[in-house]
């Protein structure tokens, strides 16, 4: 991408009308536009960094059997009714809406009943399961607050995964795979030390619901850490009887705040039995399909992701995540050096590589700046010095000082995989 032909410009000022952190630096870097209190516009680059996690987690997704597919938005109201969810009382922050007629419809806050309801079409025999399907679709929900930017919107992008099985054996080794791919993206998104499989409340079946809690101070959510183990506890069920269940000592446990990035549940047969959903076994009896569901906040994510990379310059992405690998930045406007500049773009562009190049005519401070707040792993800087070098000057995002090198050591430095 060359920022001569992007249309969003950086912003020194921090946009009075946001509180959190992690919007004020992405909308200055030029990331996400707000909308209003907790809707938000992706530009180019915003969309590339939710593209990369959207990524890893339909990777992870697919290595444990998911399918994906993409359901609809609109929902009808009548398969809501069915599992008594459509009624405000019982869920309280649907957006609905209505066609000309009158009919009323729902918009979409999560899909476990759509998603059952269309596989009574596909599901008749113990051949037909286990399935597994997810989708990464922005969701609606209207939250009473909407002030942690990306980590709580009104409108935001989750991958939701439902997985239909014939027994509850079945059901607890997938929940168990599942669980295990969770930790593998909080692993590639550099989360993985600071993430924790949680006990929390909400289990239909089993008596906990497990989340995944990143800890951060800016988190809603406290929960008790027992580092060694690798797990937690969070607030909503900790006590003494519990703690003992889970053999949990109270000295090794440390109160922290933590951000949901996660949460699986196993729902029984509550959604199945109650939109008829069922199949034969062996011996031609019908039985009951056994749910779980299985979330992951990918915008909350890139909040979380801009929140805790950042220093006092702005962004610092991980490599997994960031829009481009390398910010190329040309000194000057010497013809050598705009010819050098170019080519290395080619180059690296060639090679695989990832490249911003700011190839404006703007003073190399404020190149330097725009490198930083972007966050991007990597600044490679072609001037009038390093054409005479023959070299070019690399610097990492979290470095101070640049290195001179050469046009193969670095392709082979941009080009490896961290
Ligand atoms: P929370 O308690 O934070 O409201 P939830 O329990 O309602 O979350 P789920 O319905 O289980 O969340 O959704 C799955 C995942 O989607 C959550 O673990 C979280 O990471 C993310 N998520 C939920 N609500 C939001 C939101 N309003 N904005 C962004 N991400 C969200
Ligand atoms: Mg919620």
């Amino acid at each position: 991408m060359r920022l001569s032909k992007y249309f969003v410009k950086t912003s020194k000022t921090v946009p009075a009308d946001e509180q959190a952190r992690n919007a004020q630096l992405l909308i200055q870097a030029g990331y996400i536009h707000k909308e209003m209190a907790g809707v938000y516009v992706y530009f180019t680059l915003g969309k590339k960094v939710i593209d990369n996690i959207s990524q890893i987690v339909r990777e992870e997704m697919n290595a444990i059997g998911g399918n994906e597919v993409q359901m609809s938005v609109l929902q009808p109201k009548e398969i809501w009714e069915k599992t008594g969810r459509w009624d405000d009382k019982v869920v309280d922050n649907w957006f609905k809406t209505k066609l000309s007629s009158g009919a009323e419809l729902g918009v979409g806050l999560t899909h476990e009943e759509p998603i059952t309801d269309f596989l009574r079409e596909y599901i008749s025999s113990y051949k037909d399961l286990p399935v597994y399907i997810y989708q990464i679709q922005t969701k609606f929900r209207n939250e009473l607050r909407a002030k942690s930017g990306l980590m709580r919107g009104r409108e935001f992008l989750m991958k939701d995964l439902y997985s239909f099985s014939r027994n509850q054996k079945e059901h607890d080794d997938f929940y168990e795979k599942a669980a295990e791919a969770y930790l593998r993206v909080y692993e590639r998104l550099g989360l993985g030390d600071i993430t924790f499989r949680t006990f929390a409340s909400g289990g239909i079946f089993s008596q906990f619901s497990d989340e995944f809690q990143t800890l951060s101070h800016v988190g809603e959510d406290t929960i008790f850490v027992d580092e060694n183990k690798r797990v937690a506890v969070n607030k909503e069920v900790y006590n003494d009887e519990v703690l003992n269940q889970l053999g949990l000592k109270k000295e090794e446990l440390v109160e922290k705040k933590a951000v949901e990035v996660g949460n699986i549940f196993s729902l029984g047969s509550k959604y199945s039995d109650a939109l008829d959903v069922y199949f034969t076994d062996e011996n031609g009896q019908q039985q009951s399909i056994i749910m779980g569901c299985y979330g992951i906040g990918i915008s909350r994510l890139m909040g979380l992701l801009a929140e805790h990379f950042a220093d006092e310059k702005g962004l610092v992405w991980p490599e997994s995540v960031a829009p481009a690998k390398v910010y190329l930045a040309s000194i000057g406007n010497d013809e050598k050096v705009i010819k050098s500049a170019d080519e290395l773009y080619d180059r690296l562009t060639d090679n695989g590589v990832e490249v911003i190049y700011d190839d404006r005519d703007l003073r190399p401070g404020e190149k330097f700046a725009d490198a930083d707040l972007l966050g991007i792993p990597y600044r490679l800087v072609v001037s009038s010095k390093t054409v005479e070098q023959d070299g070019y000057e690399l610097k990492k995002r979290t470095d101070d000082t640049a290195e001179l090198v050469n046009s193969g050591k670095l392709i082979e430095i941009l080009t490896s995989k961290n």
